[in-house]
């Protein structure tokens, strides 16, 4: 069972059942280092700002936005299912790495998923218990 992050147009295109969640998805990144034209919302200075801020504004949207809460879910349920997920953006390409690639928002969905679904089983076995 495993995430990987690709670039769109690298591998994204041709593997199987890529998921983008670039920008203007609603799961894209507001943030960005970017100094050129972008459908970002906001402008910060690194890469680790654009990521760290995504995080905060992950999970308040998780908490607030059906709709970008319902991706997640469906995103949830594709890696449940296949045991294999691929997200893609513009940022890297975990399958063929190159010198330049970096850090994505990719990387928190990827993060989120893995650390939930060990939870969600426990969780399901404790409720099971109390009948
Ligand atoms: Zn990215």
């Amino acid at each position: 069972m495993t995430i990987y992050v690709l670039h769109h147009k690298r591998s994204g295109l041709t593997a199987d059942g890529v998921q983008y969640i670039g920008r203007p998805h609603v799961l894209g990144n507001p943030f960005t280092h970017l100094e050129k034209d972008t459908l970002a919302q906001y402008k910060v200075d690194t890469v680790e700002q654009a990521i760290d801020e995504y995080r905060i504004h992950f999970y308040r949207e998780l908490n607030s936005n059906p709709e970008f809460r319902n991706e997640v879910a469906r995103l949830v349920r594709h890696y449940q299912l296949h045991g294999i997920l691929y997200l893609s953006c513009w940022c890297k390409d975990e399958l063929s790495p190159r010198s330049k690639d970096h850090g994505c928002h990719c990387d928190v969905v990827r993060e989120f998923i893995l650390s939930t679904l060990p939870v969600m089983y426990y969780y399901q076995r404790v409720v099971n218990a109390l009948g």
